[in-house]
């Protein structure tokens, strides 16, 4: 896709973000726009920075490495929105200003080490599957306060909210009782015993729903196609 799309786009998902939380009565600013960036070449994530993106979204770490190193000296927040392994716990705190897809102790344990080494206090979303779908990765909500009740043991780790996606679908009407799902979820949790806890964030909407998604409650947008077109 030429350059001048991509700036072009851009504008255009920056519009429909303002107008439909205008449109909702949210102010625009308490939405932020994730331009997804996972297989698009470093010449085109050099465009939408240059057109004020200011979150680029990652989904592999081995990827998102080489890219970032590129972009080093750039003004930019890179969030890691894929599945990640313990393993990859090291690199993902070295990289990362946010991680949306925390769905474990055992992973935030490996965080939690990781980003104590580095003196650094890491910013992590917990991860939903609020549609009980066996292929998604994200945990059952009825897990959730657990889950955080034993984050809150971890000094380096600062939860911010919850992320989650719904099952794949051409009618965003689709998404929006998931969406509605995490964001009641959000508003137990926030006022249980855990009031401690920061929850502000929501991190859902894709290219396809994140009108849906702002109407429902969304802070994180996390768009890729509707910003760079189809991935190869
Ligand atoms: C790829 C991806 C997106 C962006 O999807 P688009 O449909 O291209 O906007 C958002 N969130 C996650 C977790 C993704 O993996």
């Amino acid at each position: 896709m030429p350059d001048l799309d991509i700036v072009k786009n851009l504008l255009d998902v920056k519009k429909r973000i303002k107008k439909v939380s205008i449109s909702c009565r949210r102010n625009p600013d308490d939405v932020r726009l994730v331009a997804v960036s996972k297989k698009i070449s470093p010449e085109k994530i050099k465009t939408a920075l240059d057109a004020g993106v200011g979150i680029l979204g990652e989904n592999y770490i081995q990827e998102a490495q080489k890219k970032i190193a590129g972009f080093g000296n750039r003004d930019v927040s890179w969030h890691f929105i894929g599945h990640l392994q313990s393993n990859k716990a090291k690199l993902a705190v070295d990289l990362f200003d946010m991680i949306h897809s925390v769905d474990s102790f055992h992973l935030a344990e490996s965080l939690n080490r990781e980003a104590r080494k580095n003196n650094k206090n890491m910013d992590i979303l917990v991860q939903a599957n609020v549609s009980g779908e066996h292929s998604k990765h994200g945990l059952d909500p009825n897990k959730i306060l657990q889950l955080l009740k034993e984050i809150s043991s971890l000094s380096n780790l600062s939860v911010q909210g919850l992320m989650t996606m719904p099952p794949l679908s051409d009618n965003p009407e689709n998404s929006r009782p998931f969406f509605a799902l995490l964001r009641k979820l959000r508003d137990e949790l926030a006022s249980s015993e855990l009031k401690y806890i920061c929850l502000k964030e929501l991190s859902m909407g894709m290219s396809s729903d994140f009108e849906v998604a702002i109407e429902e409650g969304s802070t994180l947008v996390r768009v890729g196609t509707s910003i760079f077109g189809p991935r190869n």
